[in-house]
Parts: C-alpha cells; sequence; structure tokens
C-alpha cells in the first residue's frame, strides 16, 4: 500500500516547518504523495512543488479557506489543484490577509487591555506568513501568561476568550465558487468540527455546500474518531462525494499531530488518484 497526506500546514501559515521541509518530511515518511493547504494562502505552494518534483513525490496544490458558519462550529473548505496565478484567487486571498492583519491588531489591543504585554512584532517574529491565533497562543506560552497553547485559547483566543476576534470571512457559496472558479475541486475539511448536533443537521449542512458545487468531504482526519470516519464514509459514497484525509499537521504548533497520519490511520495514495482524475475532467 502507498499512503498520502492531503492535509498539511507550513510557516506560510500556522505550521512550523518550511514549505520544503514539510515535503522532505514526507519523503522521508515514505509518502508518495501530499497537498500543502496552508490557511487562507497559497504563498508556500511555489516552494514545495519545486522540492516535491526535486525528490519525485507527487504533489497537489492545496488551500484551506475559512468559511463563515455560527458558533460554535467552524468550517473550513479545501481547495486541491487550484490555479495559483487565478487572478481571483490571488485577490481573495489578499483580502483574507489583509483582514488578519486588522484582526490581529485588534487581538493586540485586547490582550494589552487585559494587561497582558504583548506586541504585535513578537507575535510576526514567530511567523513566516500568514499569522494565526497559534502563534499568539506560542507568545503568551514562551512570555509566561499561560501554560500552554491550551490554556491560550481557552482563556484568550478561543470562541468565548477574552480577547476572542472574528476574522474576516466569505461565505461557504463563495468559497466553494472562488476554489472551482481557480480550476479546482471544493472539499469540506473536518467536518466534525461544524459540531453538528446530530447527523440530520450535518447532512442538511453538507446538503447546501453540494449544491453550491462541493466535491467531496475530508473523511481521514486527526480529530474524527471510527464511527465519524465510517459514517461519513458512507455518506461520500452515497452522495457520489470523493472522500479525501490528511493529518492537518502543522509541526510544533499541534505536536499531538502526526505527519501522515489521520490519528491512528494512513491515508491511502487512491484518496489523490481519485481527486487527480475529477480533476482531469475539469
Ligand atoms: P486562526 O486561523 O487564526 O483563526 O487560528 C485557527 C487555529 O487555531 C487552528 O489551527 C485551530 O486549531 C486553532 N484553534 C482554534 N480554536 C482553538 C481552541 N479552542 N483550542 C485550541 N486551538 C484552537
Ligand atoms: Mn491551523
Ligand atoms: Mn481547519
Ligand atoms: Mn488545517
Amino acid at each position: 500500500m502507498s499512503y498520502v497526506d492531503l492535509h498539511c500546514h507550513s510557516t506560510a501559515s500556522d505550521g512550523t516547518l518550511a514549505p520544503a521541509d514539510v515535503v522532505r518530511l514526507a519523503n522521508d515518511a515514505g509518502l508518495v504523495g501530499l497537498s500543502l493547504t496552508d490557511h487562507d494562502t497559497i504563498g508556500g505552494i511555489a516552494e514545495a512543488a519545486a522540492e516535491a518534483k526535486k525528490l519525485g513525490v507527487r504533489f497537489l496544490a492545496g488551500i484551506e479557506i475559512s468559511a463563515e458558519y455560527p458558533r460554535p462550529g467552524t468550517m473550513h473548505l479545501l481547495g486541491y489543484g487550484v490555479d495559483t496565478k487565478n487572478p481571483a484567487l490571488g485577490d481573495l486571498t489578499r483580502r483574507l490577509i489583509a483582514g488578519r492583519g486588522d484582526r490581529n491588531v485588534r487581538i493586540i489591543e485586547r490582550l494589552n487591555q487585559l494587561g497582558v504585554a504583548i506586541t504585535l512584532a513578537e507575535v510576526e517574529a514567530l511567523a513566516g506568513g500568514t499569522i494565526g491565533r497559534p502563534h499568539f497562543a506560542e507568545v503568551l506560552v514562551r512570555k509566561g501568561y499561560v501554560s500552554s497553547r491550551q490554556r491560550a485559547f481557552d482563556e484568550y483566543l478561543g470562541q468565548g476568550g477574552k480577547a476572542y476576534e472574528d476574522k474576516e470571512t466569505i461565505t461557504p457559496k463563495r468559497a466553494i465558487e472562488m476554489i472551482k472558479a481557480a480550476g479546482g475541486v471544493a472539499v469540506l475539511a473536518h467536518p466534525i468540527q461544524l459540531r453538528a448536533d446530530n447527523d440530520s443537521r450535518l447532512e442538511t449542512e453538507l446538503k447546501n455546500l453540494v449544491d453550491f458545487g462541493l466535491d467531496g468531504i475530508e473523511v481521514l482526519h486527526s480529530d474524527h474518531n471510527d464511527r465519524t470516519i465510517e459514517y461519513l464514509a458512507a455518506l461520500a459514497a452515497r452522495w457520489n462525494l470523493l472522500s479525501t484525509g490528511g493529518s492537518d499537521f502543522h509541526g510544533g504548533n499541534k505536536p499531538h499531530i502526526r505527519f501522515g497520519f489521520a490519528a491512528t490511520r494512513r491515508i491511502p495514495v487512491e484518496f489523490m488518484d481519485k481527486i487527480e482524475a475529477r480533476l482531469a475532467l475539469g
């Protein structure tokens, strides 16, 4: 059997390894392919693609876009095989990143008002690309304001936290349209994070996305237990959706996640084959 990882992050967003290093890790781990899916940016794709070519690892351009969704859930959409030169996608990523810039300033203001003396420069110094809350969490830990990254989210940065700020978002419909207009396939990341109360609620949400053009769902993910995996695999089969999978590797920012593994399972190369076959259909 051959395996891949179709969901991982680099320093272009909130991972701790450079794009080329993520590819080297995939090669060292014996994976035959991967997709880099940084938050709201394709800034790491060129570097990763070049390294993949050098090492003979199959590579699929990717992006993970945060879409509007009611609390306490979160909705992330993966775009695979997007044309990184697509002008509209470039405009979108610039807008999302600019929105993050405004939000970062607001988070710092909130923290400072709470007596937490950290600066944006300290956060920026940790980040290589798109800044995310994990970078804030790391600074809070390093400066001794909290004992762990998780405490940083619970107390300050997570939904309901004292310094929580929403980020610039895009509707799910628009995110799917943008991914597809850029030649990609659109996949709902980690459906468990929608936090649907029950299966029927989840199916209603999914049906909406399918109506907007969703191509697949991420069946294998580090947050999914066996029951969720079996259920999502059955849904994908029933609705003729692509099944995808990935670890959601973030390097040292999420040390519990093992590259190449969705919790205990590995991701079969057939998942990548089928995405590529769908892309070839155009
Ligand atoms: P951002 O893209 O800046 O909104 O940050 C999102 C990142 O923060 C994701 O990688 C999440 O896994 C992480 N995150 C969000 N909420 C929490 C939470 N409550 N506890 C731990 N990590 C979280
Ligand atoms: Mn992340
Ligand atoms: Mn996500
Ligand atoms: Mn992710």
